[in-house]
Parts: C-alpha cells; structure tokens; sequence
C-alpha cells in the first residue's frame, strides 16, 4: 500500500473513488518545506482518474439527494466527530505537509475544520428557511434543492480548512464532492477521506483525486457531470477554469488572489497598527487575505517605520513544529524563487529593501525572510501583483482621499485592513473601499456565517452562511395554484 508516514500516521496516497483506493501506475513527489525532505510519493491521476471519480458522485448523488438534511447533518456531525479525535495527526501531517505552524493547526485551524462541518450541517437544518409567499393568489414554495456533483479545487496554503468549508455546505446541500486537492500539499485531503469514511460517509459521497492542475484538475472541470465547480487559487488558472466550465455553463465559485491593503490612518494606536502589520506576515505571507500593501499616512509614517521594523526584526523564523515559532517555511524551491524574482526585480527598479529581502540561509533553503519595500515607483509589480511570501511594501499618503485611491488602486479587492481612532472616519473610509471583506482596527475576524469572497480580480461570488447554500444548491420555486385540488 503506498504510504506515507508522518508522526505514526500512515497516510494513503492513492486516489479515493466510490469508497476505495485507486492507484495510478505514476506518482508525484511530494517535499516537506520543513527541510525539503522527500515525504513519499502520491498517485498522479489524469482523466482516467477524475472521469471515474465523477462517475462515482453522480452514482452516489441520487441516495445522497433524497436524504432528510437532518439525516445527512448526523452523519456529518459523525464526521466532524472522527476529525475531532484525530486534530493532532491532521495537524502533524499538515504541517510537515506544508509548513504552516503546528499550534496554529492544533488549536486555530483543525477546530476550525471540524466547525466547518457542523456549522453548515446543521445550517440546512435548523437555518435554511423556505419561504412561502402568496403571489395572485398562488403560492409560491422555494426550497434549496441539491444540484449534483461538486468540483473542489483548492490550493496549497491551507488545503484542509479551504476544502472543508466547501465540502460542509455541498454535503449539507445534499450534492457529493469530488475534491482535487494541491499537489504540494495533498496528504490532509487522503486522511480526510479514511476519516469520513471510518465515520459512515457513504462510499461515493466524497471522493479525491490526486495530481497536477492540468492533468487532474483540468479534466474535473470539463466533465458535462459536473454541476458545480468550485476554485480556491490564483487567478491565471480560474480564468482557464472559467473557460471550461463555459463549455458546459456549470456555475463557478471563485476565490482568487489579492493585494490587499492595511491602511494606517494618522489617528491610528501605533501600537495596534503595528501588531495588525506584523500579522501580515502570518503563514509566511502565504494567506490570499494578506494587507500586504502597508498604507501610511504622512505624518506618523517615521515613527511606524521606526516601530515596525524593529517588531520584524524580533519575528523568530523557524521549525513549524517548534511552540515558538511565529514564522515558518514557504512551501517550495519554486515558489521561493518567484518570491526572490519580486524582490530582485523591484530592487532592480530601484526600490529600497527595508528589512530582509532573501532566504535566510541559517535555516535551509525553504525560509524567505520578513521583507519590507519601500520607495517602489507606482506602477511596478511590486505594488500591483501578488507576491504571495513574507513580502510587504509600504507607501505613504497625504490625505484620506489619497489614500482610498492608493487602497483601492490595483485590480485586486480580496480584502482591506485599516486602523483609525475615529469610529466615523474609518466609517467614511471603507464606505468607498473595493473589497469583499474590510477589518477595522482587527485582522482575520471572520465567522462562518459572514458573506465571504472577492470583489474584482479576486473572485466570483459569496461563501458563507446562506451564501454556500446558494451556490452550490438549486434554487427552485414551485408554485400551487388555489383551484384544481380534490
Ligand atoms: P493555483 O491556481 O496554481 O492552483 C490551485 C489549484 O488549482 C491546485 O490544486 C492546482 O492543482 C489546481 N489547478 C491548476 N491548474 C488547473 C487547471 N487547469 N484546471 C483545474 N485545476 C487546476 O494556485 P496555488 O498556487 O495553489 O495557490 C495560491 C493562490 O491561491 C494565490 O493566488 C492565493 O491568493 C489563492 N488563494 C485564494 C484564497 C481565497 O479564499 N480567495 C484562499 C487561499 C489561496
């Protein structure tokens, strides 16, 4: 059986269709950013794979469908129940996977996974309402039914949190899921199957496929079975998503990239402006909502520089697994050298690098340092695409108007950041701010009951609460006439 062994746990790494394991007769590699170690090797699906997988979900969908939603929430419940008594091997295996902090596994993010499945289970339940209202004298009857088979396609900087807040509401739904899940950190996504299915998920419910974007990813998103895709990631491969989707018109949900900023305004606690700055650099950069823009207004932009920089320099940069750590690896040589790409090129184009700017080569190969940009031109990469690393630029701004358009200025609006002492100017600031999702003097509050997604670049549509339950159910009025009955 090909395994791979983190902390005890043997993690199968073959495919999961229709309630088995499949092998490929080619794997992948798959590296701990740890210490760039060989963690094993993975099945590496094609279509072959992701057609059976389909098929698979679409055979389970009908006695999936035709569940009471209170019947699938107690077998969810069940699920999450089994995640639940397994939060420190997923949090082992995810880390050694991909390099994110262990505590933050154990205690942040794991809980939350296990959330993830209750809270929407039991939305479908007790929240999701079907109006009735009279029209003409008919009435009308809206119900959310199950739509089908679920695509998920999530990405590598946190693989089991972002798959499981969709898979929650598809399963809740009453579609099934086929999940494709990074291929640089696909173990979670393989343990997450053995756990479901230990805890009575019936076989075909949920099923994962293995591999690389185009040849497994690719062939999910163009299967006419589909009827929902939905995509964590960057935005080069949604637009290719998108366009095989069009081909069958299957719904997408997208949740891209951004560039988010954290705008300091001149009345702003120093103190919290510099606590929310340094956040930004939690997951070594590697979180889509990031502020990595720092926005200063003139006038206090010396005394934050000041602080701040002395704040990074204090930032310990290490081990994940070490209690610690505030700051781990980047996932993968590659990505490490488009990181390193970004700073060498804004360099290059005359900006100056504040604090760090390289790999710190104490700990290896895999820990790109804090950095902070200051003085890019305007218009540079720099400042308008995403670097997705430990990377922050700061400018400064005059007004607030200045700064709004500096805020609003690229063509992401994932989210925004911003700190003030005055309630009804931060109020007249983010009234005009572009963004999905805006936190004022907080960072990363976010509630599963809360709208969440993308303005711009970064998305298409809203998750969250009843926002999941619109994308991936059918939404369907029947209407009953008041005469012909006997
Ligand atoms: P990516 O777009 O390269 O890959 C994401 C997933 O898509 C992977 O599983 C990959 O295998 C798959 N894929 C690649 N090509 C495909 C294709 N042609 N068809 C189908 N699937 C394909 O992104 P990444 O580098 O893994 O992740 C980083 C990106 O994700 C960043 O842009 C980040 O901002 C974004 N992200 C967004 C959110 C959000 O909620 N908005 C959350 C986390 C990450």
């Amino acid at each position: 059986m090909p395994t791979i062994t983190i902390a005890g746990v043997d993690v199968d790494t073959r495919h999961w269709i229709g309630g088995q394991r499949v092998a490929s007769a080619e794997t992948f590699d798959d590296i701990s950013p740890i210490d760039g170690s060989l963690l094993g090797r993975v099945s590496r699906g094609g279509r072959a794979e992701a057609d059976a997988a389909v098929a698979a979900a679409k055979a389970a969908f009908p006695a999936w469908a035709r569940l009471t939603p209170l019947a699938r929430a107690e077998i969810l419940h069940r699920v999450a129940d089994n995640i639940e008594a397994h939060i420190e091997e997923l949090s082992q295996i995810e880390t050694h996977d991909n390099g994110s902090l262990l505590r933050s596994h154990r205690r942040g993010v794991m809980p939350r996974v296990v959330m993830n499945l209750r809270y929407f289970a039991d939305y479908a339940v007790e929240k999701l309402t079907h109006p009735v209202f009279e029209t003409r004298g008919h009435d009308n009857h809206v119900t959310w039914d199950p739509s089908g088979v679920a695509v998920i396609i999530t990405p590598w900087n946190a693989p089991l949190m972002l798959a499981t807040w969709r898979i929650g509401p598809a399963l809740a739904s009453g579609d099934t899921v086929v999940l494709k899940p990074p291929e640089w950190a696909p173990l979670t996504a393989s343990y997450f199957a053995q756990l479901a299915h230990e805890a009575g998920l019936p076989a075909g419910v949920f099923n994962v496929v293995q591999g690389y974007g185009a040849e497994a990813g690719a062939p999910l998103t163009e299967n006419p079975d589909v009827a929902r895709i939905c995509f964590t990631g960057s935005v080069p491969t949604a637009k290719v998503i998108a366009r095989a989707a069009a081909e069958n018109l299957i719904p997408c949900s997208f949740e891209l990239g951004g560039k988010s900023p954290t705008v300091i305004l001149d009345d702003a606690d120093l103190d919290l402006a510099v606590d929310l700055a340094v956040e930004q650099y939690d997951n070594a950069g590697q979180v889509c909502l990031a502020g990595t823009r720092l926005l200063v207004q003139e006038g206090i932009a010396d005394a934050f520089t000041a602080r701040f920089i002395e704040r990074v320099a204090q930032i310990r940069q290490g081990d994940p697994r070490d209690e610690e750590t505030q700051i781990g690896p980047n996932i993968h040589l590659k990505h490490i050298e488009r990181v390193q790409g970004f700073v060498d090129r804004a360099r290059s184009a005359g900006a100056t690098i504040a604090y760090g700017g390289e790999v710190n080569a104490d700990l290896g190969t895999h820990y790109f340092r804090p950095t902070l940009i200051r003085d890019a031109s305007p218009e540079s990469e720099i400042l308008t695409q995403e670097v997705f690393g430990p990377v922050l630029t700061m400018q400064t701004f005059g007004t607030d108007e200045e700064g709004l358009v500096l805020a609003n200025g690229t063509e992401f609006g994932l989210a925004a950041c911003v700190v003030s002492g005055n309630r009804e100017r931060a109020e007249a600031f983010t009234q005009f701010l572009v963004a999905g999702t805006i936190w004022v003097n907080c960072f990363f509050v976010r509630d599963l009951s809360a709208p969440f997604g993308g303005s711009k670049k970064s998305g298409i549509g809203r998750e969250g609460g009843v926002w999941s339950f619109d994308f991936y159910a059918d939404v369907k009025n029947t209407v009953y006439a008041p005469s012909g009955w006997k």
